[in-house]
């Protein structure tokens, strides 16, 4: 977590600074992923805690907090902050909770997670986002439990099984291993399609009982298989 102190020794000696200014920002788009629909203030506490702008690339780091997707390096993006905040209001992240996330990126979903209180497990495919990411999170005081350089559609089942396992790129099928993976009463929340995807929820009330539900269409990058 971010502390006053920790954000001060980060504006002196590594030149990250994260200031009123950015503050005043993060509070106007937190009210406006409240006027979108987001109603957990636990995630709203989150979001509005998370110094996005760290995690830009640095062509767009005045635009960190509009309410938008930006690029990042290997041809990916830093999801919409509405999106990162009702993937995570859906995965019902309790403090301690153990949660795998397919597509680390900027680090920014994780960030947000770590926040909550989870203990963060994610997995990254491209090598370039995983070593920059794998670097960058420690430096500004965010410590997953792992970072995995893998192929996200495997899930990762040396930790299974996992309260939650949230997927940040539109996934053509539902992965088996992923649902597999889950803990029972556990939380896949996975958008799922070809050029749309619609954001799934998958539930797994008992060993074989599984319980779909979906919320609406959204657009991400692809989740990469073998062959991309
Ligand atoms: N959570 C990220 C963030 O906050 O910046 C979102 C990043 S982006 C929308 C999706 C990420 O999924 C990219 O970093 C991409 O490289 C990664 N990805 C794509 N296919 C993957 C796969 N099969 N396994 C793991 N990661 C994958």
């Amino acid at each position: 977590m971010i502390s006053d102190d920790y954000s001060f020794i980060l504006s002196i000696f590594v030149g990250m600074k994260d200031d009123f200014k950015h503050k005043g920002l993060r509070k106007k788009l937190v009210d406006t992923l409240k006027m979108k629909g987001i109603r957990d203030e636990r995630v709203l506490e989150a979001i509005n805690t998370v110094p996005r702008h760290l995690f830009m690339d640095s062509g767009f780091v005045g635009h960190a907090y509009v309410d938008k997707a930006f690029p990042i390096a290997a041809d990916q993006t830093i999801s919409q902050p509405y999106t990162v905040a009702r993937q995570t209001e859906l995965l019902e992240v309790d403090k301690g909770d153990k949660i795998l996330e397919i597509g680390t990126g900027s680090g920014y979903q994780t960030a947000v997670l770590l926040e909550l209180g989870a203990v963060v497990y994610s997995i990254e495919r491209q090598n370039e986002l995983f070593k920059k990411t794998s670097l960058f999170l420690p430096k500004i005081g965010y410590r997953p439990k792992k970072l995995i350089f893998g192929d996200g559609y495997q899930g990762y089942a040396e930790e299974a099984p996992y309260d939650g396992i949230i997927v940040t790129a539109g996934a053509p099928f539902v992965p088996k291993p992923l649902l597999a993976q889950l803990a029972v009463g556990g939380r896949l929340v996975i958008p799922v399609g070809e050029a749309v995807q619609v954001m799934t929820v998958i539930t797994r009330e008992g060993p074989k009982k599984f319980v779909r539900k979906e919320y609406g269409e959204y657009r991400f990058v692809p989740l990469l298989g073998d062959k991309n």
